[in-house]
């Protein structure tokens, strides 16, 4: 043949073709990630609600969660590097700040102002590098400034705090539009940690130039009104992790991961199945083949652990994962299980991320970053524009 024409496909009403070609459908439901902003917001009388959207909103996709966000009334927006601010601003509103949280790498400074970024600085040397950006484009520049109030990771310390007391010119020409620090215990409530970082906070911010002030991550916002100051600063929690450790989690779930079955089989009593015999068959068995595996950020330590669901019923994850496969005992299951029929992973009837975490010796955090680029991500919902939000600019 000579004369090729495309072969048309029947295409349903609102079918999504890339849902159909991938091995599994990776589902964020918006409105839900906006009620939880909402809910998260409603804990302080207060203060301003951030969102975090750094590794791509938890692997959730941050070009679809940052507009959504923004259009339930969030303006204040962290990322951790400069090209995951590039990429953000582009999708978001003008009136949206976004805070770079690493601050410039030594020479990408001049890339802040070109993208309307603010950078947190978070020592001497990033201030200098900033105040010197201040001079060449000779008008003051905005900037957060991070302290260190115990976690030792990044933010000024209290040597560099003298050092800047005793040269305060260092800071001409950087205008402070919020002084932050971190919580490196705040998902134990009552560890003591937690008052400790607090003070520290108090008195290392007093010793900067007044600015608001954001202190609180998702677990933050739940350790109390002391703890809010004026930004919140929430990640996890908006994406449906529970923020406090061992109590009953309060937001809304947001993910939910389905697989697609490739085939089944039955196998007799006695049949290893998967890579080494991880498994075997201790009677005749009906086994389902999923196209999901540990490159996909279903963690290999999941073999012969994991749960998943199909159309309700209970189906253990047998044997090793594999790179992209994994296999389910399914012999509960009544009736035919076609090809392409879903079955729950993560979510949905399965089990919750933070549970996935427990099984895997992690944290939802984790499980949530680790999900993989092949799968196809959905999104329901994303809000209209509503309440605006009041400037800290
Ligand atoms: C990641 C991060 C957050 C958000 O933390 P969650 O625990 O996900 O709410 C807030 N602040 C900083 C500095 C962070 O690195």
């Amino acid at each position: 043949m000579n004369n090729v024409h495309p072969i048309r496909l029947p295409k349903k009403a609102g079918s999504d073709p890339a849902e159909a070609r991938c091995g599994a459908v990776l589902t964020v439901d918006l409105d839900a990630i906006v009620e939880n902003y909402r809910l998260l917001r409603l804990k302080s009388a207060r203060a301003a609600c951030a969102a975090v959207l750094k590794a791509d909103a938890y692997g959730l996709g941050a070009a679809r969660v940052g507009p959504a966000l923004a259009a339930a009334g969030c303006r204040h927006f962290f990322v951790a590097h400069l090209d995951e601010g590039i990429a953000l601003r582009r999708v978001l509103p003008p009136a949206c700040l976004i805070y770079v949280l690493h601050g410039p790498m030594p020479g990408a400074e001049a890339e802040f102002l070109a993208h309307g970024l603010r950078p947190v600085l978070n020592g001497l040397e990033q201030i200098d590098a900033w105040r010197a950006l201040s001079r060449k484009a000779d008008m003051a520049l905005p900037a957060a400034l991070q302290v260190d109030s115990g976690m030792a990771r990044l933010g000024l310390s209290v040597a560099e705090l003298a050092e800047l007391d005793a040269a305060p010119e260092r800071l001409f020409g950087i205008s402070v539009s919020l002084v932050l620090s971190h919580l490196s215990w705040a998902e134990i409530p009552e560890h003591p940690a937690n008052v400790e970082a607090l003070q520290r906070f108090r008195a290392l911010r007093a010793r900067l130039p007044a600015a608001p002030a954001s202190f609180a991550n998702s677990s933050g916002i739940f350790l109390g009104a002391d703890y809010h100051f004026d930004l919140l600063r929430p990640g996890a929690a908006l994406y449906g992790l529970a923020p406090q450790a061992g109590r009953k989690n309060p937001m809304k779930p947001v993910v939910t991961l389905q697989g697609k079955v490739i085939q089944t089989r039955s196998v007799p009593a006695g049949t290893p199945v998967g890579y080494n015999g991880r498994f075997v068959a201790h009677t005749e068995c009906r086994i389902a083949t999923v196209g999901v595996g540990y490159a996909d950020g279903f963690l290999r330590c999941l073999g012969n652990k994991a749960t998943a669901s199909l159309r309700g019923y209970e189906v253990p994850v047998i044997g090793a994962v594999s790179m992209d496969l994994i296999t389910l005992d399914v012999s509960a299951v009544r009736g035919d299980i076609a090809p392409g029929a879903l079955v729950d992973l993560m979510g949905g009837d399965a089990a919750p991320p933070d549970a996935i975490a427990v099984q895997a010796n992690t944290i939802g955090y984790e499980i949530l970053t680790l999900l993989g680029a092949r799968y196809h991500r959905a999104y329901r919902g994303g809000a209209e524009p509503t309440g605006e939000q009041g400037d800290l600019s």
